[in-house]
């Protein structure tokens, strides 16, 4: 067992986006090697309309995908191909946009004017870049919960964990997405594979993530020099994003409210990446094609 050390944590900063969206970034554009094979993170919680209501007009995608979860209000969905939606509280949004979609995402707040919620983007591998774009839409119903003792649940998103699955399939890049809460003062240690990207993002309550002393590299519990285990505590509360460098499992203790966070992780794809806003391709070649493709009329097809 080697702990997965936190490499370092952060707070999401305030972002606009869409036609003046206010939300917080965790990370994106240029931290593509740190979290590849995802290349962004949104946390677009609000809680006055003001702050949403302008949503995300017309745009386009080629080259990734985009997983929307919603924890409050509703998001309307509708893209250039005819395909439309609406997503509420609970529900997942996995868009492989493939080779290309228009669409635009429209937040609306519930009763209280809340809309909550997060979009993370992951990459491509180039060989499917130019897929057929495809969505899979997820009801809050049909996410499997799994309860252990100490009262922690771990809705599954996507990927395997405690021997469950969850519903999103066939996502090229192999991601695990977790919605993880830990009840009050309770220690887990939650595996996750020594060949993956691993992030968690922090949303409600607080909690020390225990990391390896050294910062960089795997530290067996065993390697101490009395053959204890060392640990070093951070403690992270809402909006906090935390990297973990590599090893194969995470720990975390709950703060006296508990926490609850993302954990999310994938095989990294190792390939040149070449960004344009919401088109990500391999080489410039490939923005320059997309650009003119979307001039031309032939970005759908
Ligand atoms: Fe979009």
């Amino acid at each position: 067992m080697s702990i997965r050390a936190v490499k370092r944590h952060d707070v999401s900063r305030p972002t606009m986006e869409g036609a003046g969206v206010r939300l917080r970034r965790g990370f994106g554009f240029g931290e593509t090697q740190e979290f590849d094979p995802f290349l962004l993170f949104d946390d677009f919680r609000g809680d006055h309309p003001r702050d949403y209501a302008a949503g995300f007009p017309w745009h386009p995608h080629r080259g990734i995908e985009t997983i929307t979860y919603v924890l409050a209000g509703e998001v309307e969905h509708g893209d250039s191909l005819g395909n439309r939606g609406v997503m509420g509280a609970g529900d997942v949004q996995w868009m492989t946009a493939g080779r290309g979609i228009l669409h635009q995402e429209m937040p609306r707040g519930d009763s209280q004017g809340r809309m909550h919620g997060f979009q993370l983007w992951a990459n491509l591998p180039s060989r499917l870049k130019m897929t057929a774009p495809r969505y899979q839409d997820i009801r809050s119903a049909d996410i499997p919960t799994v309860t252990d003792d100490d009262g922690t649940a771990v809705r599954i998103v996507s990927g395997e964990f405690w021997g469950r699955s969850g519903p999103v399939e066939g996502v090229a890049a192999d991601p695990r997405y977790l919605d993880v809460s830990v009840p009050p003062g309770k220690r887990k240690r939650l595996k996750v594979e020594v060949d993956r990207h691993a992030f968690a993002y922090v949303f409600a309550g607080a909690g020390q993530f225990l990391g390896a002393s050294q910062p960089f590299g795997v530290l067996t519990e065993k390697e101490g020099p009395d053959g204890e285990e060392i640990l070093v505590r951070e403690t992270v509360g809402n909006r906090s994003l935390v990297v973990f460098d590599r090893g194969d499992e995470v720990i975390v203790e709950a703060g006296p409210e508990g926490v609850r966070f993302l954990l999310v992780s994938g095989r990294p794809l190792e390939e040149p990446v070449a960004w344009h806003g919401p088109i990500v391709m391999n080489t410039e070649d490939e923005i320059r094609q997309a650009l003119a493709d979307l001039r031309s009329g032939s970005f759908i097809r």
